[in-house]
């Protein structure tokens, strides 16, 4: 077997033996002699929202340069480019070919929105609202700004917008433009769970009451299966090659991809599934205390943003997991633990020392990646370190990058991995699965918790990812409230009564999907919604 082939290669002949069927076929693009090829398109649907699902690098922003009529492919044809017409033939039949008609007739209008939102400041001067007037092509911009909440930063500068703020300025942006096709490049990173909904919701009354395509590409799978009509499944080698597979039913195409195994590609992907237990397994076992912390109150001022903490424990070798919406103090609690900030009531004096990794990474000197990684530890370069740290990080590539140069996805692993490296009693690390995308965020999540459980390390996780708090955590810590107003931390629970305070305020539940026992989001006041409300369960299946 070929390593990629399940089965014996159905081909004898040896020089395929190393392809996977479809790249027997010529691929869509490829960009020049032993470059990066492209096997299969996304065929966006009016009236649809189509997903991609898979890791970067594999040919994405390819694919929608393709469909946005940017890059006329080439068919594999790198020295002469066979042009619209023979694309158009070689496409007959497929569903692609109505849209590859007018994409040759220069009638697609497309409206996109990048993966880096951070990066929008560096080439926008101005506010949010001019800003958003320019995209106002709709008469949408009232609502989008109402429903996405921005109507508090409309006067603000754009550099000063946080991460989060930045995110819903720029899905307002593309979705108040008046196209056919629309791309968004990850919705997610830096919303809280409320946002995230509120934005799938969005994209898909946008293609289903003003018969729009969307394509899109997420990472965070529970907001995916709720965005989505249908879904390709991208695999392939990242730089190398990348095939995006038929659309398959959104169900199917995460179910497959979770086993590992694409059925009708009849293709291994991973080596292991990756599996959700349905009883909130981990009941507490050891339960030696780290630290005891009393009820702690912080106000940043006179009718200013206030913080109520309820006291609890923290244990040794525990991953806690904290969620709520942003903008309610998970921050501030924080700062009360490193001490950064002291309470104005208890004492939250821990004597600990902690290792912290922020939401908003910036580590960005001109350094190189290694020399970074081995001033924090001196454990750098040790095989344990390798393989528990800068393997599943996917950190060799990048050690000799500058630190300036890394993506956001490669920024977030280095800063990760430091704050692992980095000796301390308490790790804690903020929202570290943004950018990340699906296959890292696995990676990074058995990093996480093998280094708790070898390390003897505590470790608190603050992640708006419903599926990696899920295989992550231990137990949690649910936040509430009004956010910028005041919150209300809770006492560090199971995760069962935890997952059902924090989604009882949200007011979504899950199901589990028959056959893999994935937690799905219930339709709103569905049978199954009311039921699991009136019962209280509404992640967890009793
Ligand atoms: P994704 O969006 O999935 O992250 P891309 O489509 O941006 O992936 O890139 C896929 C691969 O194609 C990468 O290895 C990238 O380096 C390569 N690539 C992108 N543009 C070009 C180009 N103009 N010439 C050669 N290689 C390119
Ligand atoms: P989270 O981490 O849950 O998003 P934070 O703890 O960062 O929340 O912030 C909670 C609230 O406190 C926000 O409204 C934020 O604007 C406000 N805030 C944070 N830091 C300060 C500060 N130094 N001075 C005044 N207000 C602040």
């Amino acid at each position: 077997t070929c390593g990629i082939c399940v089965e014996k290669c159905p081909f004898d002949a040896i020089e395929i033996i190393n392809l996977p069927k479809e790249l027997q076929d010529d691929p869509a693009h490829r960009y020049g002699e032993n470059a990066f090829s492209l096997y299969g398109l996304p065929a966006p649907q009016q009236g649809q929202v189509t997903g991609i699902l898979g890791p970067n690098g594999i040919g994405k922003t390819t694919a929608v340069r393709i469909l946005a009529g940017e890059l006329e492919p080439n068919l594999g044809r790198h020295e002469e480019s066979p042009g619209w017409d023979e694309v158009l033939e070689a496409y007959r039949g497929t569903e692609l070919q109505d849209y590859i008609a007018d994409i040759r007739e220069g009638e697609v209008t497309v409206s996109r929105k990048p993966q880096y939102v951070d990066q929008i400041p560096n080439s926008f001067d101005g506010n949010t609202r001019d800003l958003l007037e320019r995209t106002d092509e709709r008469g949408a911009l009232d609502s989008l700004v109402d429903r996405l909440e921005i109507a508090p930063v409309m006067d603000q500068s754009i550099d000063d917008l946080s991460g989060g703020e930045l995110q819903r300025v720029a899905i307002a942006a593309t979705l108040a433009r008046d196209t056919d096709f629309y791309f968004l490049d990850e919705v997610t990173p830096y919303l809280d769970i409320g946002q995230r909904v509120t934005a799938a919701r969005l994209i898909r009354e946008l293609a289903e009451e003003e018969n729009r395509s969307m394509l899109v590409v997420e990472h965070d799978l529970a907001i995916l299966d709720l965005l989505a009509d249908t879904l390709h499944v991208a695999y392939g080698e990242p730089g190398a090659y990348g095939v995006i597979t038929p659309p398959k039913s959104v169900r199917n195409g995460i179910n497959e991809y979770l086993a590992g195994y694409l059925d009708n590609e009849n293709m291994r992907i991973r080596p292991d599934p990756i599996e959700f237990e349905e009883h909130a397994p981990r009941a507490a076992v050891r339960s030696d205390t780290l630290v005891e912390y009393p009820d702690l109150e912080k106000s940043y001022g006179e009718g200013e943003f206030s913080l109520e903490v309820e006291g609890g424990e923290i244990r040794r070798n525990e991953v806690l997991g904290i969620v709520g919406p942003n903008g309610i103090g998970k921050s501030t609690f924080a700062k009360l633990l490193t001490g950064d900030l002291e309470p104005d009531s208890g004492d939250a004096d821990l004597d600990l020392e902690i290792s912290y990794k922020p939401q908003y990474v910036t580590i960005d000197q001109h350094m190189r990646v290694d020399v970074f990684l081995s001033s924090i530890t001196d454990q750098f370069g040790s095989s344990y370190w390798n393989t528990e740290i800068a393997q599943p990080l996917q950190l060799e590539r990048i050690m000799e990058q500058n630190l300036s140069d890394l993506s956001g996805g490669e920024r977030q692993r280095v800063a990760i991995a430091a704050c692992l490296s980095d000796s301390a009693d308490l790790y804690l690390l903020d929202e570290p699965s943004a950018h990340l995308d699906v296959e890292q965020r696995v990676q990074a999540t058995s990093a996480i918790r093998r280094y708790a459980e070898q390390q003897d390390a505590t470790v608190l996780v603050i992640d708006h990812d419903i599926y990696m708090i899920d295989l992550l955590a231990d137990r949690l810590m649910v936040f509430d409230g009004e956010p910028a107003e005041h919150g209300r931390a809770g006492t560090p629970q199971p995760m069962r009564d935890g997952m059902n305070e924090f989604l009882a305020n949200l007011e979504v539940t899950f199901r589990r999907d028959e056959r893999t026992s994935r937690p799905r989001i219930n339709k709103p006041d569905s049978q199954l919604d009311k039921r699991q409300k009136s019962e209280g369960e509404y992640y967890y299946a009793p």
